[in-house]
């Protein structure tokens, strides 16, 4: 594909910092690096070590590719993902840049040819599969080419107890012993203290300059609202705001996805499922399909999704709980890597924290893994439960200060707190009755009806009008009462026990029954807030809703742009977003350009796409040939 004969940023062994500015402008057509991009940049090229954290969107990738392009060599790439290598190496041959990939997908003559481009030094970049480096034949092949630089990208697999642990990273140690004056970069948007720490570590990055950058994503706008009818909730989002877009939703189990996907489809949405159990092939289709067409929604379980780098995906949704606060910030991370606006959507609900409880319980290993998830989940009801800024929290949980940022729901719409004191002590009471007068356990369900003084049949057959507290509770709603429940089993007031959800008391609970500890609750907002910006946005399904930013002149042009990006990505085989982000796309409509030269200053816009499809963008906005 790439002519071997054309390098796209000259290298140059005397390394002038000025070489990875022109190459960022020259190769990926933007004019300037972004937050600490520069100083990592300048760290590699000169031949040091660097750990880089920073969140998903963050541009991690020119990282690693402007140093692989400015220092003589091979820059090696270790990445777990090996669907993805493909349209990695498209997205950068687009580019104009010198890629290729071995893994185990390819059969011996694509290995060998690739093989062959290394050692002739006809490539800028090689990826590869971390399991490769096991294979003695693989670091004997290295050891006869010159390599650039190592780049350790999803870093955070090597960390044992992270929750993308890959036992074949643990042997990338052996990168420094084998090669030491070949400067090592490795890259990850997880972001915790202990994640951190064990990468250096693992890897031993002993001299490397560490690089944390600022974890928010401030064009995503975060909102947990409390879930009742969680497809018909998602659907109402989609229609309302996310008409034609394409999105993730997160299910927590195969069936929830399959669920989710066939009532989207049944209504006009075009989604696919995502989950391990599904085949290869299934899995491969549906996964291409996201990628490389327009405004697909795929379903899926948390098996899907690391490293999808498409630019333009305008939601994640979370039908259920997530475990932990680091995969949901990841998961939510995937969400507007272009930086566009786009929504981290969220409903949950007070079955939620009992499935999971349970969960937790029934899981194996032993007490000190059980306390770990635990952690985790407290984390995750305490985000859910706040009342001050989403964003605020989730940043404060990667060890990151910042004020209230106005684009989140406590932000858009605040919550209020009420004092749920005598609630508690009320709920608490129905359960600790129930336990001494009657030697029984029940769950929610069972409990809100004798408070609310509803004689179902269960309540007469087992005489619970007859309690003490039938009917004390009458000045809430069910939905209140479940709300109740719900942050009473999020603060650890009271505990889900056994396979059916019984509820029972805690260490903690007899304070609120004695009255030394008040309650405080959240009160959910009248109106759930909604993006500020989705009056603009036409709503109804199939038809897609005009860009956010757009001039109205502007979006027949930018239409017309999507429909010849969709039709040449087809003709090329690579997904649209190699051809040009929507943003450029965005851009191209509102400035249009009436020259090759003014077609260059659009960012995005390097040389080898303005030679590629320069003329044919000009000939579509009208520009008569030169
Ligand atoms: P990450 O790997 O950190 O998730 P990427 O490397 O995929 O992020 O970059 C995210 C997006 O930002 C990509 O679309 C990329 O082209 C774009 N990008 C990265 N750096 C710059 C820059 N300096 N100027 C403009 N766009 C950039
Ligand atoms: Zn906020």
């Amino acid at each position: 594909m790439a002519d071997p004969t054309e390098t796209a940023c000259p290298t140059n062994p005397g390394t002038d910092p000025s070489e990875a500015l022109s190459c960022l402008r020259r190769v990926f057509g933007y004019d300037a690096f972004r937050g600490e991009q520069e100083t990592i940049i300048e760290r590699v090229v000169a031949g040091g070590d660097a750990l880089v954290l920073m969140p998903t969107g963050g541009g991690k990738s020119l990282c690693y590719q402007i140093p692989a392009l400015v220092r003589p060599g091979v820059g090696v790439v270790i990445s777990p993902l090996i669907a993805l290598m493909q349209d990695q190496v498209d997205a950068l041959r687009a580019l104009g840049v010198r890629a290729g990939f071995l893994n185990s997908t390819q059969d011996l003559d694509e290995r060998r040819m690739v093989e062959a481009e290394f050692l002739a030094g006809e490539l800028d970049l090689l990826y590869l599969a971390p399991e490769r480096l096991r294979v003695e034949s693989t670091l004997r092949l290295l050891d006869r080419g010159k390599i650039a630089l190592f780049a350790i990208d999803e870093a955070h697999c090597v960390a044992q107890w992270g929750h993308d642990f890959r036992p074949d990273y643990l042997a990338l140690s052996q990168l420094h012993e084998r090669w030491p004056d070949v400067p090592r970069i490795a890259l990850t948007a997880t972001a915790t203290e202990a994640t951190h720490g064990e990468i250096a570590a693992r890897l031993n990055l002993t001299d490397a300059r560490h690089f944390v950058a600022s974890f928010d994503r401030p064009n995503i706008q975060y909102r947990i609202v409390p879930k009742n009818d969680p497809k018909k909730q998602l659907l109402e989002l989609l229609h309302t705001e996310h008409s034609g877009d394409a999105g993730v939703v997160y299910c927590l189990s195969r069936r929830g996805v399959e669920d989710t996907a066939g009532f989207l489809v049944a209504n006009g949405i075009d989604a696919v499922p995502y989950h391990a159990g599904l085949d290869a092939a299934t899995r491969a289709a549906n996964q291409s399909r996201f990628l490389r067409e327009d405004g697909v929604v795929v379903v899926a379980t948390i098996a899907f999704g690391m490293g999808i780098d498409k630019p333009d995906v305008r939601f994640v949704a979370h039908l259920d709980l997530p475990k932990s606060v680091e995969g949901y910030y990841q998961e939510t991370g995937r969400a507007g890597r272009d930086g566009q606006p786009s929504t981290a959507w969220l409903a949950y609900g007070l079955q939620d924290v009992v499935q999971q409880r349970k969960m937790i319980d029934g899981s194996e290993g032993d007490d000190a893994h059980r306390r770990k998830l635990g952690a985790h989940l407290d984390a995750m009801l305490a985000l859910c439960e706040t009342v001050e800024c989403r964003r605020v929290r989730l940043l404060a949980y990667f060890g990151q200060a910042s004020g209230p940022c106005g684009n989140c729901d406590t932000c858009l719409t605040p919550a209020e707190t009420w004092d749920g004191t005598i609630a508690a002590q009320k709920f608490l009471s129905a359960v600790l009755r129930l336990a001494r007068e009657r030697r029984q356990k029940f769950g929610a369900g069972q409990i809100i009806d004798i408070l609310l003084g509803k004689k179902t049949a269960k309540v007469i057959q087992h005489d619970h009008d007859g309690l003490t507290v039938f009917g004390i509770g009458t000045e809430l709603s069910v939905a209140e009462w479940r709300g109740v429940v719900r942050q009473l089993l999020a603060q650890g007031l009271l505990a889900v026990e056994g396979d059916y959800g019984t509820l029972v008391l805690t260490d903690t609970s007899a304070e609120v029954l004695g009255r030394q500890r008040e309650v405080l609750l959240r009160r959910e907002p009248e109106k759930p807030a909604r993006a500020a910006k989705s009056s603009s946005r036409s709503g109804g399904s199939g038809k897609r809703a005009a860009p956010v930013d757009l001039p109205a002149e502007a979006v027949p042009v930018f239409e017309a742009l999507r429909a010849w990006r969709a039709a040449t990505a087809k003709e090329l085989g690579v997904p649209a977003y190699v051809i040009f982000h929507d943003a450029t796309l965005r851009e191209i409509a509102t400035v249009s350009p009436s020259s090759l030269d003014e077609l260059a200053g659009v960012s995005g816009v390097g040389e080898s796409k303005l030679a590629k499809h320069g003329e044919a963008i000009l000939g579509l906005l009208g520009v008569p040939a030169a």
